[in-house]
C-alpha cells in the first residue's frame, strides 16, 4: 500500500494552511507513508524553487458508475478528438476528453496533484458496478455518496413522519451501497420526473405524493445525516438547477438547512436571476451574501469553462429541458425506486449570453464568498468542464488581468449581466491550497486528508514555482501518494493503488425484516443480492461516525 522508505522534501516553500504554514521554507519528511516531524531519509527531494502542497481534494465529481459509461457511449466525437492514452509499462491505456476512462482517470487527477476524490452521485441500485470501477481508479482515495432524496421507501417514511425509521433505513443503505456520504439531488423532483413531471416549489407536495415536500425532504435528510453522525453532511443539490430566477429557492433552502450542516453543490448553477433566457442574469452578490452569514454550510463552485463537454446529473426533468434548448442528443435513464439519470452532450461558447453568465458566476461565487475554507474549487466535472481544466480555474481566480482579457471576448449583452468585471480579488497561493485541499478535506470530514502535519497521509504536490499558474498547476514537478513518488517530472513513476474511504453507521437489524417484503414487492432486484460485499473494495479504510440523537 505504502512505502516503507523514507524521504524528505527539502527547500521547498509550503503552503498547509491547516497548520497555519503560509510560503514558509522548510522541510517535509514522510516515513511509512505519513508525514513524520523528522527522518533519516533513504531519498531527499530537492524542492528549492518550488511550492509544496498537501494533495489535491476533490469533493465533487463524476468518475465511476452507469451514468458515465451512458455518457461516453453518447459521445464518439470527443474520443475521436483526443488522443488515446496507450499502454506502457507502468500505465494501463484508456481515453481522456470530457469523461476519461477508469484508469485514465487515476492519472490524470494524480497529474494535476491531486490524490482523493468524491465520486458524488451514486445510485445504492449500482453502487457494485460503481465500485468496480472506483477500484480501477488508481493512485486517488476514493470516497463516495449515494443519492437518497428521490428513493421511494425513504419519502414515504419521510411523509408519515417515521423518521425514526427513517434513520435506519438510511444507514442500512449506507452500509449497503458501501458509501461515504448521503447525496440530495433535487428532492422530490427526480422522482416526480418518472412521471413527466418535476418539484420546483420548495412548500408543495411533490407531484405523486399526497403531502410530502422538497423542504420537508431536505430538512429530514440533512437531519438524518447529522444524527448518524456521518463526517460529511448531506451533500445536496438543490432544486431548480440552471433555471432562471433559481437563486431564490437557493436562498430558501440556506434558511431551511439552519440549525444542520450542509454541503450545497456546485453553486453556480443555482445563483442565476431573470425570468426566463432573454432576462438572465447573474445573482452571484445575493447568493454569495447570505451564504457568507451561514457558517454551517460548505460549498464547491461547480464552474464552467468554455469548450465541449457533456453534461450529467441525476436530475432528470433538468436534463430534459437541456435536450429541449439545445436540439442535442439526449439521453434518459430511470433507476427504479431511487432516482434517475440524464445526459446531454454539450457546448459552452463565450458568445452565447446564458453560458457567458454560467462561466462569470462559477468565477464571481469563488471571489465573493469570503472564506476560502467554505468554497472548493470544482467543475461538477464533466458538467462544467473537465477536471483536468482545474489549472486555469486557478489562473482566473489568480490574475484579474487573465479575467479581463477572457471577459473582452464577451458579447455587451452579457457584460451587462455579470458582476465579475468589477471583482478585483486575487487568490494567493494559500487560499488556492484551501480550495483545492485544505477545505474540502476538512468539509468530507477526512482528517488525514489536505494538509502536511505530523500524521497526515503523505499526499503531497510539489509544483514548480512559475508566474504562469495554469502552466504551474498542470504539470506539477513531483507528486506523492501515501509517500510513494508516483509523478516525477510530469511522468508517471509508479501507479499505485488507491483506498476506498466508508462508513458504518448504525442501524437496528430489525430494519431488515421492514426492507425485506418492499424489496420483493417492487424491486427487481432481490434484497439479499443487493448490498455490495466489503471484500469489493479496494483497501477499504472505515471511519468513524458519532452518533447525536
Ligand atoms: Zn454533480
Amino acid at each position: 500500500m505504502h512505502g516503507n522508505s523514507t524521504l524528505r522534501i527539502t527547500g521547498g516553500k509550503v503552503y498547509d494552511p491547516a497548520n497555519g504554514i503560509d510560503g514558509e521554507i522548510r522541510d517535509v519528511c514522510v516515513c511509512d507513508g505519513r508525514i513524520v516531524s523528522g527522518v533519516e531519509a533513504d531519498r531527499t527531494i530537492d524542492a528549492t524553487g518550488m511550492v509544496v502542497f498537501p494533495g489535491g481534494v476533490d469533493v465533487h465529481t463524476h468518475v465511476a458508475g452507469a451514468a458515465l459509461n451512458f455518457a461516453r457511449a453518447m459521445i464518439p466525437e470527443d474520443h475521436r478528438r483526443n488522443v488515446p492514452f496507450v499502454r506502457t509499462p507502468v500505465r494501463r491505456g484508456g481515453i481522456g476528453g470530457a469523461t476519461p476512462t477508469t484508469y485514465v482517470t487515476g492519472y490524470l487527477y494524480a497529474g494535476l496533484g491531486y490524490t482523493t476524490v468524491n465520486e458524488a452521485a451514486v445510485p445504492i441500485l449500482s453502487a457494485r458496478h460503481t465500485h468496480e470501477e472506483l477500484r480501477d481508479t488508481p493512485i486517488v482515495d476514493k470516497t463516495c455518496c449515494v443519492l437518497m432524496a428521490n428513493n421511494e421507501i425513504l419519502l414515504d417514511l419521510i411523509e408519515q413522519g417515521e423518521l425514526e425509521r427513517a434513520r435506519h433505513v438510511m444507514a442500512w443503505n449506507i452500509w449497503a451501497a458501501k458509501a461515504y456520504g448521503v447525496k440530495a439531488v433535487n428532492p422530490g423532483g427526480v422522482a416526480a420526473w418518472k412521471w413527466g413531471k418535476d418539484a420546483k416549489g420548495l412548500f408543495e407536495p411533490v407531484p405523486g405524493y399526497s403531502k410530502v415536500t422538497p423542504a420537508q425532504i431536505i430538512s429530514a435528510i440533512a437531519g438524518l445525516v447529522d444524527g448518524l453522525g456521518l463526517p460529511h453532511p448531506m451533500h445536496l443539490h438543490c432544486n431548480n438547477l440552471g433555471a432562471p430566477g433559481n437563486f431564490s429557492t437557493t436562498l430558501e433552502t440556506m434558511k431551511l438547512l439552519e440549525g444542520n450542516r450542509a454541503h450545497l453543490a456546485h453553486l453556480q448553477y443555482h445563483a442565476y436571476g431573470g425570468d426566463d433566457w432573454t432576462t438572465m442574469c447573474s445573482e452571484s452578490v445575493k447568493v454569495a451574501e447570505e451564504f457568507n452569514t451561514r457558517g454551517n454550510l460548505t460549498t464547491d463552485a461547480g464552474v464552467v469553462l468554455f469548450g465541449d463537454t457533456v453534461t450529467v446529473t441525476a436530475d432528470g426533468p433538468w436534463q430534459h429541458l437541456l435536450y429541449e434548448l439545445t436540439g442535442r442528443k439526449w439521453g434518459n435513464l430511470d433507476v427504479e425506486n431511487e432516482t434517475g439519470c440524464g445526459v446531454v452532450p454539450y457546448v459552452y461558447k463565450e458568445k452565447n449570453l446564458v453560458n457567458a453568465i454560467q462561466w462569470a458566476v462559477g468565477l464571481e461565487l469563488l471571489l465573493l464568498i469570503n472564506d476560502p475554507w467554505r468554497v472548493y474549487l470544482t467543475t461538477d466535472h464533466p458538467n462544467g468542464a473537465a477536471f483536468w481544466r482545474y489549472p486555469e480555474i486557478i489562473q482566473l481566480l489568480m490574475n484579474r488581468d487573465v479575467r479581463r482579457e477572457q471577459l473582452e471576448k464577451l458579447t455587451p449583452k452579457a457584460l451587462k449581466r455579470i458582476v465579475l468585471p468589477e471583482l478585483d480579488r486575487e487568490y494567493t497561493l494559500s487560499e488556492i491550497a484551501i480550495i483545492t485541499s485544505a477545505g474540502p478535506a476538512r468539509a468530507l470530514g477526512l482528517p488525514q486528508k489536505g494538509h502536511l502535519g505530523v500524521g497526515a497521509d503523505a499526499d503531497v504536490a510539489i509544483f514548480n514555482e512559475n508566474p504562469d499558474r495554469a502552466q504551474m498547476f498542470a504539470y506539477p514537478r513531483y507528486v506523492l501518494k501515501g509517500g510513494e513518488v508516483v509523478i516525477e517530472e510530469g511522468e508517471i513513476r509508479k501507479a499505485v493503488e488507491g483506498k476506498g474511504l466508508l462508513v458504518r453507521p448504525a442501524y437496528d437489524e430489525e430494519v431488515n425484516e421492514f426492507l425485506r417484503p418492499l424489496f420483493q414487492q417492487y424491486y427487481t432486484m432481490s434484497f439479499d443480492n443487493y448490498p455490495v460485499e466489503l471484500e469489493r473494495i479496494e483497501h477499504p479504510e472505515i471511519r468513524p461516525c458519532q452518533p447525536s440523537h
